[in-house]
C-alpha cells in the first residue's frame, strides 16, 4: 500500500500546472502553482524551456501518476494490462484509472481531493455492494453499487463536501441515496474523463 508522501504542491510545479491534488486550497491564492508558475528547486527557472520528446512524454506519464495517486511499478502494471486488453490502449489506461475505488469515491463529490477519497476507503467507510472494501485500487465494475457506510454518512467532512464542492457527477456514474451512493452505469468513456492528459504520448514512451 505505498504512496507518495513527499510535498504535493511540488508535484503540481514540476507539472507547471495545477493537478489540483489539495482540495479547497487549489481553487484560492495560495496555490503555490498561481505565485510561483515554474517548477520547483534551485534551477527551477531553467527548466521552463521546450524539452525533447522523451521528456515530453515522461512529464505526460508523470501528470497522470500523480493526479491518480498511483507508483511507478503500479502504473507499469496498468500499462502492461492496458495493452492486453481490446480498444485502444491509451484509453484503456485511463479508464482503468477512473474505475480505481478512490477515484469513484472522489468522483462522488464525497472527498475532496483523491489523496482524501484513498483515506476515506483505507479507513473503511466505503461499501462495494454492500460490503466494505479498504483497497483504493480496488476496480469497480460496470454495475457495482458504491455507498457510503453508516457512520461516514454523518462525518462533518463528506457532508461538507457534498454540501460545498461544486462538482457534477459525470455520466458513468448514477446517483442515489441522497448523494450518499452511486452506481457505475457504465464504463467511462475518454470524452467522460476530463484528466488533462494526453494518453497516446504516455503509450509512446512505453513503446520505446
Ligand atoms: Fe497543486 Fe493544489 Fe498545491 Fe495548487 S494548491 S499546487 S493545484 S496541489
Amino acid at each position: 500500500m505505498a504512496r507518495y508522501t513527499g510535498p504535493v504542491c511540488r508535484l503540481c510545479r514540476r507539472e507547471k500546472m495545477k493537478l489540483f491534488l489539495k482540495g479547497p486550497k487549489c481553487d484560492t491564492m495560495k496555490c503555490p502553482v498561481e505565485r510561483r508558475p515554474y517548477p520547483p528547486g534551485e534551477h527551477g527557472r531553467d527548466r521552463m524551456r521546450q524539452g525533447s520528446e522523451y521528456l515530453t512524454q515522461l512529464r505526460e506519464k508523470q501528470k497522470a501518476r500523480r493526479i491518480y495517486g498511483v507508483l511507478e511499478k503500479q502504473f507499469a502494471n496498468l500499462y502492461e494490462e492496458a495493452t492486453r486488453m481490446q480498444g485502444i490502449t491509451g484509453e484503456n489506461l485511463l479508464r482503468m484509472l477512473e474505475l480505481r475505488l478512490d477515484n469513484v469515491v472522489f468522483r462522488a463529490g464525497w472527498a475532496s481531493s483523491r489523496s482524501q477519497a484513498r483515506q476515506l476507503v483505507r479507513h473503511g467507510h466505503v461499501n462495494v455492494n454492500g460490503k466494505r472494501v479498504t483497497i483504493p485500487s480496488f476496480r469497480a465494475r460496470k454495475a457495482d453499487v458504491v455507498s457510503l457506510r453508516d457512520k461516514a454518512r454523518a462525518m462533518i467532512v463528506i457532508r461538507h463536501n457534498l454540501d460545498t464542492l461544486d462538482r457534477q457527477i459525470p455520466p458513468w456514474l448514477e446517483g442515489a441515496g441522497e448523494g450518499m451512493e452511486v452506481t457505475l452505469r457504465d464504463l467511462p468513456l475518454r470524452e467522460h474523463i476530463d484528466v488533462p492528459v494526453r494518453e497516446s504520448l504516455i503509450v509512446e514512451l512505453y513503446s520505446k
